[in-house]
């Protein structure tokens, strides 16, 4: 049996653990709203242009400074205040941020099985604490890396090293649970970790990627797995 010592795991957040339903897509159109613009969700012109900003955000090519400097520059408006639309974004939290089935009961087992857990997400603080408080509870996991604290982006392999460090167990005994297969199962794979792909929302597996170690299709299959697969 294990002891809960040999092997620690992290997780993805968003689409994991937890759902925010477009939670910053959102929290521009609120914004825009306040600058005097409604701008119409389903015009095919501002979805895109958001999401583009969203995107490069994410990836670390612009600040969040930059990004709302840039959406008032589209929408015309100077002095687009970033704290108004964080604050927007923090509003939205409880109303929109959710668990995915089974998420909390699962930390808990593990948790109990005393094995080490963690959250390694791509974001930006201290909005992705928030959706984890909201989503799993106050202390649901020992520890939360969110990117733009620990100065990597999933895939990067300085993310999985991070990620590795605070589980505190080698690299070859810590597993990486996740929807987005190159960002977290090629990423956690490159870095020499174990990874489980949460495939629940059929997508596709990239063929250019290495297989994940495992594959699961509900948050529950995990306790099974630490019982009986990853337990050595
Ligand atoms: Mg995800």
């Amino acid at each position: 049996m294990n002891d809960g010592r040999e092997i620690g795991i992290g997780f993805d957040f968003d689409h994991t653990l937890g759902v925010d339903n477009a939670l910053e897509r959102k929290a521009f159109y609120a914004f825009a709203e306040e600058l005097g613009y409604r701008l119409d969700p389903h015009d095919g012109v501002w979805p895109t242009r958001i999401e583009e900003l969203l995107t490069e955000f994410r990836a670390g090519e612009v600040t969040l400074e930059q990004m709302i400097a840039r959406f008032g520059d589209a929408l015309a408006v100077r002095d687009a205040d970033p704290e108004r639309w964080r604050a927007l974004c923090y509003a939205l939290v409880d109303p929109l941020v959710r668990p995915i089935d089974g998420a909390r009961e699962l930390l808990d087992g593990l948790r109990a099985r005393g094995i080490p857990l963690a959250i390694l997400t791509n974001g930006w603080s201290p909005l992705q604490q928030k959706k984890i408080e909201r989503a799993l509870g106050p202390g649901a996991v020992e520890e939360i890396l969110v990117s733009d604290r620990i100065g990597a982006v999933k895939p990067a392999p300085a993310a999985f090293v991070a990620l590795v460090d605070a589980l505190g167990v080698p690299a070859e005994r810590a597993w990486y649970v996740g929807d987005n297969a190159r960002g977290d199962i090629g990423g956690a794979l490159a870095a020499g970790l174990r990874a489980v792909w949460f495939d629940w929302e059929g997508q596709t597996y990239p063929p250019d990627l290495p297989p994940p170690t495992l594959r699961i299709g509900a948050l529950r299959e995990l306790e099974t797995l630490a019982q009986n697969t990853i337990a050595p």
